[in-house]
């Protein structure tokens, strides 16, 4: 899923995570999980791409893949001109900087035992990004940037809210300058009241630091207000991307239907059929040949020819920059619009 007429900050290439799960007697791989499974996306400057699929699907695998605390099994990412699947370990802590990532627990993300001045200001000291006497300066500033007073640097993250912690995690990953942080469900964890909140700080920063995104959510109503573009992964692989607008005006995939229609609506005008997926997950150990989703496919009826159970649906392109990978778009098939909305 490629566009040639920009230039990515970031492009991976199908790539792929298998996690050995059993070996013979002579320590041999017998079988893997298949986290993620020929992924190829690109990310732009400044955008912020919203990666959505339930749990276990691999999306959190990806943005690990990125800020490197997974190695691919297969595949690349490109990062200004280098691929970083193939850097070595002390090459890539050059690169390091660039690439942070946002934790999902603020609980357990932050050392009981530091700081919060210690905390933000240890990647600051050891990357030498700033000269030492500035370093004070530098961490009351990045205080203020997410929200928190300057005075809190002496403070234990056990004093803070999880909604401040989620902070002084957004404030560590901001020390390192970096052009791209990966946003592994980075309100899932919080109050629902404070989820907002932490949003809109999301993004004011990407504003005011020229940031770009990957923003990894469970659910498509959290990405929907942060999100340029949206990417649905189900059972390791992409399986519908779109701007925006265009996926929750026009989803195409019956898994992104469901997931839509799992979204509450408070106004009963605008409320649609919820779409409850029968079936159980296929298993990621061992995928089944045709498409991932063929198991709880509630659309697969609409196209008796469709090979959903003996092949795998391509990602292609059915109108710019939506891609949708589901047999129903094959050869011209439009069905689609027998299914619900
Ligand atoms: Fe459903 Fe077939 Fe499309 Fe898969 S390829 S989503 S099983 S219709």
């Amino acid at each position: 899923m490629t566009d040639t007429t920009r230039e990515p900050l970031i492009r991976l290439e199908h790539l792929s995570k298998f996690f050995p799960m059993d070996t013979d007697v002579f320590g041999r791989t017998t079988s893997v999980l298949k986290a993620v499974d020929d992924l190829t996306l690109d990310i732009f400057p400044g955008e912020a791409f919203g990666l959505v699929g339930e749990s276990g699907c691999g999306k959190t695998t990806v943005g690990k893949m990125m800020v490197d605390l997974y190695r691919p099994t297969a595949g690349e990412i490109w990062y200004e001109g280098q691929d970083l699947a193939k850097l070595s370990k002390r090459e890539r802590r050059g690169r390091c900087c660039d690439i942070q990532l946002i934790f999902q627990d603020p609980y357990a993300s932050l050392n009981p035992r530091m700081t919060v001045g210690e905390i933000i200001s240890e990647p600051i000291r050891i990357n030498r990004l700033v000269p030492r006497e500035q370093i004070a300066d530098r961490v009351g500033y990045l205080l203020n940037a997410v929200g928190l007073s300057a005075n809190y640097r002496n403070r234990f993250p056990h004093e803070f809210s999880g909604g401040q912690r989620q902070r002084v995690g957004i404030a560590r990953a901001l020390a390192m300058q970096p052009k791209l942080i990966v946003c592994d469900e980075p309100v899932s964890a919080l109050d629902v009241s404070i989820q907002a909140q932490v949003l809109n700080l999301l993004s004011d920063l990407r504003e005011e630091f020229g940031l770009t995104y990957l923003f990894i959510a469970h659910g498509l109503n959290v990405v929907k207000h942060i999100s340029d573009r949206v990417g649905v992964m189900y059972l390791g692989r992409l399986v519908e991307v779109a701007p925006k607008r265009e996926l929750y005006r026009n989803p195409l995939h019956p898994y992104t239907k469901a997931l839509l229609s799992a979204i509450p609506v408070t106004n009963p005008a605008k409320r649609t059929q919820r779409i409850l997926l029968e079936g159980d997950v296929s298993s990621p150990i061992d995928p089944p040949p045709g498409c991932r989703f063929a198991s709880r496919c509630y659309a697969k009826s609409g196209c008796a020819s469709c090979a959903c159970d003996t092949a795998m649906p391509e990602l292609v392109e059915v109108s710019p920059g939506h891609f949708v990978s589901c047999h129903l778009f094959d050869e011209g098939k439009r069905v689609l619009d027998a299914m619900p909305r």
